[in-house]
């Protein structure tokens, strides 16, 4: 799997570059039409490339090879910067992102890098299921009674569409799509299934809060301690 992944990223990383040279009009103008279709071709290539590396994950974690590395981390600052990262998407599919920055260093010994990667894969949902004219919306809170144990909380709330009740668990398995998704964006259906799975090794979990009509509501339980 992962011989294969390489052979096909290399290329599809050098092709991206090469897209990238001539959407910045290094090798020559383009007209606005040509750059056009020359920024379609390099998001293609990125979506694939994130195929790959979801891939890639998916088998790791099968062969129990997600690797997790803690050490002291301020949440309280991380997860304003990876919302801040997820602006300009927002922006361009015409919906308002904010974060509840209420907590402040709040350190945790805990896995950055896999924060970030669970909480960029519920962002990146968010948006890609939300229509234009919504919101999204991040909370991060200190929650003492609401499991045994000391939680630190982000929650990830979104104006879309949401998940249907009886789908609720289904979408943290491997490959599933809710049935219309693919009307909507693109996707493999694995961003949930690993981001749960890296929760729980970081010792937290994943968990679905709201079902249903009003949107979606997401959860990344961290343990204080
Ligand atoms: P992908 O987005 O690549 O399909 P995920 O594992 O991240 O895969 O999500 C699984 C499915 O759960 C998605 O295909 C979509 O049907 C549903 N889903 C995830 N996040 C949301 C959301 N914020 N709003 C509505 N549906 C969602």
């Amino acid at each position: 799997m992962r011989g294969v992944s390489h052979d096909l990223k290399n290329p599809l990383g050098a092709a991206s570059g090469y897209a990238q040279l001539l959407e910045d009009g290094v090798i020559g103008p383009l007209t606005n039409e040509q750059r056009d279709r020359v920024a379609r071709i390099r998001r293609l290539v990125l979506s694939a490339l994130d195929t790959i590396n979801d891939l890639v994950e998916l088998s790791r974690a099968d062969e129990g090879q997600l690797h997790i590395t803690r050490t002291a981390t301020d949440v309280g600052k991380l997860v304003p910067e990876v919302v801040a990262d997820y602006q300009a998407a927002a922006q361009s599919a015409k919906l308002k992102i904010s974060v509840d920055g209420a907590v402040e260093h709040v350190n945790l010994q805990t896995d950055a890098k896999r924060v970030r990667q669970i909480l960029g894969n519920l962002l990146s949902n968010a948006i890609k299921y939300t229509p234009a004219g919504g919101s999204v919306h991040v909370r991060l809170q200190e929650k003492t009674h609401a499991r045994p144990g000391e939680w630190f909380a982000i929650e990830v709330r979104d104006t879309g569409r949401g998940i249907p009740e009886e789908h609720r668990e289904d979408i943290f398995v491997e490959f599933f799509r809710l049935p219309d998704s693919h009307t909507v964006a693109s996707g493999t259906g694995i961003g949930l299934a690993i981001s749960r799975r890296l929760a729980r090794l970081l010792g937290g979990d994943l968990t679905l809060d709201r079902a249903n009509g009003e949107g979606s509501a997401f959860t990344l339980w961290l343990p204080r301690t």
